[in-house]
């Protein structure tokens, strides 16, 4: 099985480069995915509460037999409890929900900047205490623009370990990217293959073709090189054992510069503008 690598963050935790997503996976079949997954070699999972699955996730980590310090687990804090005493019991939920009593890594999923009076400065300051009583590893944010991390930069004293933004070979979300790099800020690319809309792009399927890889297999080897940290999703075992096999091949600068020359700036955005998005459930 190839060794996963790690990626220390900004608080001296790691993190495995390599995860397995469960956005869209229905609560049922989280278990079953989740447990293709340990097997398959993955020890990083990436749930929320807005998924509803996290109890899958749970059930399917202790059933692995493993320890628990050897499954990564990210979850986030739903839209809808941003204010302080909501997010304490939204958080308490989670852990209830996982059935463990710490997280590795707990996010802000949304910024939510038209909401809550813009307020995301006292959500964060809540993450802050799960930090600090031990209850989350790390602390991090989740689709937030250059502008927010600014602002939690200038208000706050913790600097997030990670921002877990949309990031795939259209979208290279690149300013905030960097914005991370020069501050210690961890990326982690969420929609990595671009929910599958990479995956028939002629210079990946070329690249996939000199590399006699596929071409999900490639477009993740390109974000493992470029540093970024992911988490694909699939419900498919073959795929879920495809995607984890990225570790023993290279890609060339010569195949990485053309696969960076497919970004499409703003235009290749799949998913939401976090700057307007403002979507909490009911
Ligand atoms: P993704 O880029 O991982 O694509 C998933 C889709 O691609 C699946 O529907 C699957 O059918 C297909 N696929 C997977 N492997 C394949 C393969 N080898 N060959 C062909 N098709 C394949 O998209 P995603 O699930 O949206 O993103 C991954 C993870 O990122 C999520 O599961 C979740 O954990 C996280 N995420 C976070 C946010 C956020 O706001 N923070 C938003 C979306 C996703």
């Amino acid at each position: 099985m190839s060794t996963i690598p790690t990626i220390e963050l900004n608080d001296g935790t790691t993190i495995p480069q390599l995860g397995f997503g469960v956005f869209q996976i229905p609560p049922p079949e989280t278990a079953r995915a989740v447990d293709l997954a340990l097997q398959a070699g993955y020890r990083h999972i990436d749930t929320a509460e807005m998924y509803g699955n996290e109890k899958g996730v749970g059930e399917a980590i202790r059933a692995s037999g493993l320890d628990r310090d050897d499954v990564y687990i990210t979850s986030k804090l739903n839209n809808g409890f941003h204010r302080p005493d909501d997010a304490r019991r939204a958080f308490a939920e989670t852990l209830e929900a996982l059935g463990f009593e710490q997280v590795d890594l707990f996010l802000i999923h949304w910024p939510l900047p038209t909401l809550y009076d813009g307020d995301f400065v006292s959500t964060w300051r809540t993450l802050e205490e799960f930090r600090a009583d031990g209850r989350a590893r790390s602390i991090g944010v989740s689709n937030f623009q250059v502008a927010h991390l600014e602002r939690l930069a200038a208000e706050t004293a913790t600097v997030p370990v990670v921002n877990q933004v949309e990031l795939h070979p259209y979208f290279h979300n690149a300013d905030v990217r960097a914005h991370g790099e020069s501050h210690g800020i961890a990326t982690e690319a969420w929609a990595p293959i671009g929910q599958g809309k990479v995956l028939d792009d002629e210079v990946i399927e070329a690249v996939a073709e000199e590399t006699g890889r596929t071409p999900a297999q490639v477009t993740l080897r390109w974000h493992i090189q470029r540093g970024s940290i992911v988490f694909p999703k699939s419900v498919t075992p073959e795929r879920i054992e495809e995607n984890f096999r990225i570790f023993d091949f290279e890609l060339s600068d010569e195949q990485m510069g053309r696969i960076d020359a497919l970004d499409r700036g703003e235009a290749g955005r799949n998913g939401p503008n976090p700057d307007v998005f403002d979507y909490v459930p009911r």
